[in-house]
């Protein structure tokens, strides 16, 4: 269908722009590398990382991972990260989360380096996104970016709702859809009557993690819907939306699965080619 958007196509063409880049970059003895940090023994955790890898070994970017067991000390992967901070030939460094429950994850996270904090979860970078500077986009809000703006639709006095108020998604998709002019409504937990608020919006973004928990009648004729739920069902991935029965209603809708995943693990790739040429 026309209006599901096709995120496939989006990825394969910013690969593409992506590898010269850094083939430009390795002619001038820049090889851009990253690090990744597992230390927990989850399994979307380990597909994720494994994504990652591939995604690196495609472009030429180099992985270098730390898999650590369950004895693992919050000393320890300061020590990691602060060895890591130091490494010039290092350019992002990411902690898969969710770590081991015994790590204090918080400190953890603020110990990396915001210049090599390629996942935008540093608070400095987050706050620079706040105000509206120049920054380390986090990847999963970067990505939804990437796919509105292949729409060629401009935001400006368009209403977004965003439901979900989470760190690495809800918070940051929200400062960058209220940079670009959207008048920005968030939604949570805590909010009565949700479908008020969907049935005004021009771009729904659902970052909550139920499934179908977006329904036909929530949603305005015409909106613009990004599924970045991930929502494991009877063995197969659904995402937030009722997709197959909105379908019909809405101007554009992501699918689940291939679709803000995919953006997600590019734009992370991405950030670490940002801070490569930051080399220079
Ligand atoms: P969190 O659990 O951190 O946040 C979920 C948010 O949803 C919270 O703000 C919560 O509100 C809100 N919420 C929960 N129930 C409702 C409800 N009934 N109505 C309205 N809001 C509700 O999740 P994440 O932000 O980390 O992830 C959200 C989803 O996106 C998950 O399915 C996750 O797997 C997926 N995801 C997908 C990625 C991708 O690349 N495709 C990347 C990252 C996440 P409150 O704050 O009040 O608790």
């Amino acid at each position: 269908m026309q209006n599901i958007i096709d995120v496939k196509s989006i990825v394969n063409e910013s690969k593409e722009k992506l590898k010269i880049e850094i083939d430009k970059l390795k002619k001038e003895n820049i090889h851009p590398k990253l690090a990744v940090i597992l230390a927990n023994n989850d399994s979307a955790s380990q597909i994720y990382v494994n994504k990652k890898r591939k995604m690196c070994e495609e472009l030429g970017i180099i992985d270098e991972e730390y898999i650590l067991d369950e004895s693992v000390t919050t000393e320890k992967m300061l020590e990691i990260i602060n060895k890591l901070n130091k490494d010039k030939s290092v350019d992002g460094i990411l902690v898969q989360l969710p770590v081991f429950s015994h790590l204090d994850e918080k400190l953890i996270l603020n110990t990396i380096s915001p210049q090599k904090d390629v996942d935008g979860f540093h608070p400095e970078n987050l706050g620079r996104l706040l105000i509206g500077e120049d920054t380390i986009v986090s990847c999963t809000p970067k990505g939804i970016m990437k796919i509105i703006d292949s729409l060629g639709e401009d935001l400006t006095g368009k209403n977004a709702v965003v439901i979900g108020r989470s760190r690495i998604v809800g918070k940051p998709i929200a400062c960058l859809l209220l940079n670009r002019n959207a008048t920005v409504t968030i939604c949570h937990s805590k909010t009565k009557n949700l479908e008020n608020y969907t049935k005004n919006a021009d771009i729904l973004i659902v970052a909550v993690g139920k499934a179908s928990l977006v329904k036909k009648e929530m949603i305005k004729d015409g909106a613009i819907v990004i599924d970045v739920g991930i929502n494991r069902i009877d063995g197969k991935i659904k995402g937030d939306v009722d997709t197959l029965n909105v379908v019909d209603k809405v101007k554009y809708i992501t699918p689940v699965p291939g679709g803000v995943g995919l953006t997600t693990v590019l734009s992370l790739m991405e950030n670490v080619v940002e801070v490569a040429k930051r080399r220079k």
